[in-house]
Parts: structure tokens; C-alpha cells; sequence
């Protein structure tokens, strides 16, 4: 089973999508987390990446849709995978439509975790994130065990540079621009399923699991 997920940074897509993975035993896809891994192993991807990722502008296609394409084509992901992240931009989900079709293959699903704006910022400026292990936290909805300290692995927990509040304004800009049109072209493919994100996760996870079935 392939699927996309779409939202708004911060609807908590991320969370679903790892949800997902573990029901359907399948890989969760991140381009982000794969960006952040390479900041931290210091590559040339991870600098060029960076430079976007900090004013909270997209990476450029190009570099995106190739490190993406190289993720799927690996063995794990022969059965399926979960996206998260990607595509972002029309031009992406093309690329990533043409890469499949080469190979009789299509996305079974879109799944649209719906939250208003006014939501996202609130929610984002309490994100907690671990550089070392990149687990993530929110201060009110998943708080860790000890405040500051990652459940996972014992390190220090941040605000990442992306879920500040102005650097969240101008994603939330380049997702109405870029990544929403993405709903109607799922829709017009008649694959796209919206559920309310507002919701407690686990709701939103019984709701997915039932449109998936
Ligand atoms: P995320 O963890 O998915 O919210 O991604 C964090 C940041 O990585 C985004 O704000 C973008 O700068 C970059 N990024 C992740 N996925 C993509 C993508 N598919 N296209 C362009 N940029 C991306």
C-alpha cells in the first residue's frame, strides 16, 4: 500500500504517517527527517538544505524529488510506504506519478489531515524536538516524561528553527501557495481522503484506519 499525506506543517501528519507505518508494517518516508539527518551528519545535501529550511521555504525540487525517488527504490519499501512531506508541490507529485506509472505502480491513497490555520501556530510554537534521535514532544499534547528531556534517549529537547513562530507564518504561506493545490489533484484522481485533524491523535488514527480499509 502506497500512501501520501498532506496538511498543513503541523496538523500532525508526521505522527499519523509513523502511526500508519507500524499498523500497515510498512516504512514512514520523511524528506524532512531525511534533511535533518543530513544537517546533522554535516553533508553537502544537509547545508544546501538548510539554507531553505530555516527561512521555512521549500527545497528546491530538484534536490527533493531525488533523494526522494532513491528512498523508495530501496528494498523496504517494495511493498509500500507511507510519505510524509513529500509531494509538496505539483511538480513533485508528477514526478513522482510518472517514476510510478514506469513501473505499473500508482498511490492507492491521499489522506488529508484537515486543521485550520489558526490552530497550526499555536500548535507548532509548542513543538519540542530532539536533535539527537528526532523524536518529537508537544509541551501540552505529548509532554515528555522529565521537561526539556527526550523520553527516547536522554537528550536535551529544542524548539527547531522551523516551528518558530515567523519561520511557521511563512510555511503556512508556502502551503496555501504550493502544497494545497495538491488536494485537488489527489481529488480529480479520485484518491483523496480528508479527515478532521482537530481532533484527540488517536480519533484521527481510527478515522484514517477506516478510510484505509
Ligand atoms: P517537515 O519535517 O516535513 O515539516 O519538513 C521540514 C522542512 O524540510 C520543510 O519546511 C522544507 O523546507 C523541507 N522539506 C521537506 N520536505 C520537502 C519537500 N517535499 N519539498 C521541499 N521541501 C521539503
Amino acid at each position: 500500500m502506497k500512501i501520501i499525506m498532506l496538511g498543513a506543517p503541523g496538523a500532525g501528519k508526521g505522527t499519523q504517517a509513523k502511526m500508519i507505518a507500524q499498523r500497515y508494517g510498512i516504512p514512514h518516508v520523511s524528506t524532512g527527517d531525511i534533511f535533518r539527518a543530513n544537517i546533522k551528519n554535516g553533508t553537502k545535501l544537509g547545508a544546501e538544505a538548510k539554507q531553505y529550511m530555516d527561512q521555512g521555504l521549500l527545497v528546491p525540487d530538484e534536490l527533493t524529488v531525488k533523494i526522494l525517488l532513491d528512498r523508495v527504490a530501496q528494498e523496504d519499501c517494495a511493498k509500500g510506504y507511507v510519505l510524509d512531506g513529500f509531494p509538496r508541490t505539483i511538480p513533485q507529485a508528477q514526478v513522482l506519478d510518472e517514476a510510478l506509472e514506469k513501473q505499473n505502480e500508482k498511490i492507492d491513497y491521499a489522506v488529508n489531515v484537515d486543521v485550520p490555520d489558526e490552530n497550526i501556530v499555536k500548535r507548532m510554537s509548542g513543538r519540542r524536538a530532539c536533535l539527537k534521535c528526532g523524536a518529537t514532544f508537544h509541551i501540552e499534547h505529548i509532554p515528555p516524561k522529565q521537561e526539556g528531556i527526550c523520553d527516547s534517549c536522554g537528550s536535551q529537547l529544542v524548539l527547531r528553527d522551523d516551528d518558530r513562530q515567523e519561520t511557521v507564518q511563512n510555511r503556512l504561506k508556502v502551503y496555501h501557495d504550493q502544497t494545497q493545490p495538491l488536494i485537488d489533484y489527489y481529488e480529480k484522481k479520485g484518491i483523496l481522503k480528508s479527515v478532521d485533524g482537530t481532533v484527540d491523535m488517536q480519533d484521527v488514527f481510527h478515522a484514517i484506519s477506516n478510510v484505509l480499509a
